[in-house]
């Protein structure tokens, strides 16, 4: 169901980049996207990103053209690698936020790793070069005997010199991400069939019910739809944004806040539009049986 055919070229329509952010713990992964959020400054009209839904989508300028960029925002790679282990992948390029104080770490190593075996391109944020005893240069050579070559070196990975406490060059991070992407990614959906994403994030609300974050990879999520989402399903109530404003619809790479499902989806599981109420219910009830099943086995070992 998921991977079916997306049309012809002329259906595809560039979509923005999904970045997850990776690195050693406090080397400032949490800062850096507090910061990206609150520096999202070309949609000063959409009034800040003040809602934290588990994923954002930001506005930058790069040669001219207003470029989009969704972050995931969930520190730390448990998003990627939980999701991962189900199959599912949602991140096209990883920024590897490293600190120029401490250097390279053991969890900088393993995230590079990760990203490598998921052929995920790497944008690095060599982050606090506020700090006195900040040495950049020095990532930049502890990087490269891993691989990671620095542009400057004649590589292709992008390394840039940010501080997420202070604000600095945010833009420019931003614009290596874009740069990237054009680079080495094929970034294009078509926006005009049903829906199909991941679930980012889902949990009970006491008034609203089951909400669930979703990234929509493909189509055009519409409140109205029928969908299932892992085992949960329901009709689409109504849609929220990071910014707390109710949307009607959300294109590829974006993000939204779900309501109407019956329960919350586990984080990486999958969703998709169906044709109706009854088939969204079917499917649905066919994964629950499958996944119980599957639980039951496990515990029978
Ligand atoms: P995480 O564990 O990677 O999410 O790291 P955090 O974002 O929680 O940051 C760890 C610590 O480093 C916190 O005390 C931050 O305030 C601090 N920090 C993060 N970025 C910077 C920076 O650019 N400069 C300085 N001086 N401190 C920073």
């Amino acid at each position: 169901e998921f991977g079916s055919d997306e049309g012809d070229e002329d259906d595809l329509a560039i979509r923005p980049p999904v970045v997850t952010v990776m690195g050693h713990v406090d080397h400032g992964k949490t800062k850096l996207l507090d910061a990206l959020r609150d520096a999202n400054v070309v949609d000063k009209e959409a009034g800040g990103i003040t809602q934290h839904i588990g994923a954002y989508q930001v506005t930058t300028e790069v040669e001219g053209q207003e470029r989009r960029i969704t972050f995931i925002d969930t520190p730390g790679h448990e998003a990627f690698t939980s999701m991962r282990a189900r199959g599912a992948q949602a991140t096209d390029i990883a920024i590897l936020v490293v600190a120029a104080d401490d250097g390279v770490m053991p969890q900088t190593i393993e995230a590079l790793n990760h990203a490598k075996a998921a052929e995920v391109p790497i944008v690095v944020a060599v982050n606090k070069v506020d700090k006195p005893d900040a040495d950049p240069t020095k990532v930049r050579g502890q990087l490269t005997e891993y691989g990671l070559i620095p542009e400057e070196y004649g590589g292709d990975a992008m390394f840039v010199d940010v501080s997420a406490k202070a604000g600095t060059n945010l833009e420019g991070l931003l614009e290596a991400v874009v740069l990237t992407a054009d680079a080495s990614l094929d970034l294009r959906a078509n926006p005009e069939q049903d829906a199909q994403g991941l679930v980012i994030e889902a949990h009970l609300d006491r008034g609203r019910g089951p909400v669930a974050t979703v990234l929509v990879q493909r189509g055009t999520l519409k409140v109205g739809d029928s969908i299932v989402a892992g085992p949960a399903y329901g009709r689409v109530r109504a849609m929220l944004d990071e910014h707390g404003d109710n949307i009607e619809e959300a294109d590829p790479s974006r993000p939204a806040m779900v309501l109407g499902l019956n329960a919350a989806p586990g984080a990486g599981q999958n969703f998709l539009v169906v044709e109706d109420d009854r088939m969204a219910r079917q499917i649905a009830e066919k994964r629950e049986a499958r996944e119980r099943a599957a639980m039951q086995a496990k515990r029978r070992v």
